[in-house]
């Protein structure tokens, strides 16, 4: 890994990025657009979006605006919980492409696996990434035993999981578990939003590699093959969170930082949400 345009390889063989900019919360519009534009200059190639961020227009606008051929981005987004079952996700991924006004995206993934209804949608996803137009598929905050349910009825296997991953929680079983499935994952609020910046153990890994907290923490995905999504709408930031390429984490580094889990959620818990 040497560049934020460097990729992990998806079980099917497709490449995403192992730095991708999120941008839940980001306005749509100006605010979007300026963002996106600032992590394309900065080397970014992977943008994090969801149909329930409301700001996939914004987000398609800043892809056919950048000079950057399509071919070398990465866009994800995501079907939200009011849109399960296999005809609603048909036509959610059509209003999803027709916002994002893309003829595909790179990856579409079940946002939250609502009980009862995720299997039937996944065959909609199965569908749609048959006919090519996502090039991979995958689900968010999807725990073990979803995964398992998922797999008994599955042709395809998804290729990612996106969870809530950093230090206070660092998520071993499912890591384990993905891993030996084939399965990447990806993290959200790899920042923890800002909680743990000035955390004594953050903070001696940042002066240890003259890095600062949100690099450290960053670098600590990658050192476990984890692709991150940090959100920020500010260059400078989102300069900063790319800036992760030019050092590494040591064994000791990476102990203590572990060490900081308390199976802490700051999202909700996928069993009970
Ligand atoms: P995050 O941990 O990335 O934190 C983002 C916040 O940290 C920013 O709003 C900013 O205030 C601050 N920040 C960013 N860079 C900084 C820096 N270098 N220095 C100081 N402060 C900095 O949190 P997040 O937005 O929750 O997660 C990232 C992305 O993950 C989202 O934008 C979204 O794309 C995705 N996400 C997915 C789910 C899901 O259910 N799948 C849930 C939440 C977020």
């Amino acid at each position: 890994m040497i560049s934020a345009a460097d990729c992990t390889t998806l079980h099917n063989g497709v490449k995403m990025p192992w730095l991708g900019l999120g941008v839940y919360k980001a306005a749509d519009g100006r605010e979007v657009r300026n963002a996106i534009a600032a992590a394309l200059d900065t080397g970014y190639r992977s943008i994090d979006t969801a149909a329930f961020y409301g700001n996939e227009r914004g987000v398609g606008l800043a892809v056919r605006e950048s000079s950057i051929s399509r071919e070398d981005l990465f866009i994800t987004t995501k079907l939200w919980n009011d849109a399960h079952g296999q005809r609603p996700a048909r036509r959610a991924f059509e209003e999803s492409l027709a916002a994002l006004g893309l003829e595909y995206v790179d990856l579409y993934l079940i946002h939250w696996p609502i009980s009862g209804k995720f299997t039937d949608t996944w065959k909609a996803l199965e569908e749609i990434y048959g006919e090519g137009r996502a090039r991979a598929i995958g689900v968010s905050n999807f725990e073990i035993h979803h995964l398992e349910t998922l797999k008994k009825t599955a042709d395809v296997l998804p290729m990612v999981n996106q969870v809530e991953f950093h230090p206070r929680l660092t998520q071993e079983p499912l890591r384990q578990y993905c891993r030996q499935e084939g399965i990447q994952l990806e993290a959200w609020s790899p920042l923890t939003r800002g909680d743990i910046f000035s955390h004594p153990v953050v903070q001696a890994a940042a002066e240890k590699h003259a890095k600062t907290p949100a690099q450290v923490l960053l670098r600590w995905d990658l050192e476990h093959r984890v692709v991150t999504i940090p959100k920020s709408v500010r260059r400078h930031r989102i300069e900063e969170n790319a800036a992760i390429f030019d050092f590494q984490l040591d064994a000791e580094d990476m102990v203590a930082l572990d060490g900081l889990n308390e199976n802490h959620r700051y999202g909700p818990d996928p069993n009970t949400f």
